[in-house]
């Protein structure tokens, strides 16, 4: 087969009859073998009854239906699982998203060898100041923490090899950034390309507000992962030592002076009453605990499946 169609959806029962027989009409003028995989993430609407629809007129049409809503992350993992092809699109189901862009994102996977092809929404239909400059600012700080020179990390139509759907784990809302995903598990090869962009027909937009606080919380979440994820010791090892090291120093200093003020028949007062002492205490504690937090981030990922560590470019 050659291309996976995977549609995640929440409630849009108004489009998917449209959005199946304009990607049917594509697949077809290009004849392409495909299959169309809708994830239906707990609509409360007609959707799933439209998707058993669509299933019965085209046997090419796939359905996973979620208890309830889960989640764009979730339901792109469980497409993920699914799909059999050499290439896999995902694109969202609002018909923002344009089945014509099909053709260019399959060839730049088979022809140009891409391991993934991310959709650049040039010129965007979105609300201005709701979307348009948050997201700029957001995909500004998601190139500079990954490397990755890409304009628009969370654009929904995007194509993949197989491999690369198959060795990823989308959780949470990290949706958003598929790319880096991909690039830490060391799918390098990765490019955009200009996708059209259409403003939303029918229903409305399924994330509110939450997504730009969550989406710079998941940001911050990758950024620590792609640094300290495989080896937590070298953060917090460094810094329980270094905070360990000052309360060791200071308590050094409070006994010395204690000592000299001591012998040489100075006034002295209680080694409590210094305030070097609380220091001491405090940093002692805290760096002792991070020592540890490294040191047992170290025995969690000693244990854990050895899988997913590495990908083999080649064998002979
Ligand atoms: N979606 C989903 N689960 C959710 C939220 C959204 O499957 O919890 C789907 C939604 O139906 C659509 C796609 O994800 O197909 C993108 O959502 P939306 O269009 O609301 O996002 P926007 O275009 O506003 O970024
Ligand atoms: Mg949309």
């Amino acid at each position: 087969m050659d291309i996976s169609v995977v549609i995640p959806l929440l409630n849009e029962e108004e489009s998917l009859q449209e959005l199946h027989d304009w990607i049917a009409k594509i697949m077809q003028s290009n004849h392409f073998s495909y299959e169309i995989l809708f994830i239906d993430d707990g609509s409360t609407d007609k959707s799933w009854d439209v998707v058993t629809q669509l299933s019965k007129q085209n046997s090419c049409v796939k359905g996973i239906q979620f208890l309830q809503n889960y989640g764009k992350s979730q339901a792109l993992h469980a497409g993920f699982k699914k799909v059999q092809a050499d290439v896999v699109i995902t694109m969202d189901a609002d018909l923002q998203d344009s089945p014509e862009e099909i053709p260019e994102l399959y060839r730049l996977i088979t022809k140009e060898d891409y391991h993934l092809v991310s959709g650049w929404k040039k010129k965007r239909y979105d609300s201005k100041i709701r979307k348009n400059f948050p997201s700029k600012l957001f995909n500004w700080a998601a190139r500079k923490t990954s490397g990755l020179s890409l304009h628009d990390f969370n654009c929904g139509l995007k194509s993949y090899k197989l491999k690369v759907v198959k060795n990823i784990d989308v959780y949470g809302e990290m949706h958003r950034y598929i790319p880096v995903l991909a690039k830490h598990q060391g799918f390098n090869r990765i490019t955009e390309t200009v996708v059209q962009h259409q403003a939303r027909k029918y229903g409305e937009t399924k994330f509110g507000m939450s997504r730009f606080t969550n989406g710079f919380l998941d940001l911050l979440t990758i950024w620590f992962l792609t640094k300290f994820g495989k080896r937590p010791m070298h953060l917090f090892g460094l810094l329980g030592s270094f905070m360990f090291l000052i309360g060791f120093l200071a308590t050094g200093y409070i006994g010395a002076l204690k000592l000299y003020k001591l012998y040489h028949g100075f006034k002295t007062i209680l080694v409590t009453d210094n305030p070097w002492f609380y220091i001491a205490l405090a940093t002692m504690i805290i760096g002792t605990q991070l020592f540890l937090a490294g040191f047992i981030g170290e025995l969690i990922l000693r244990s854990k499946q050895r899988e997913n560590r590495y990908q083999i470019k080649d064998v002979i």
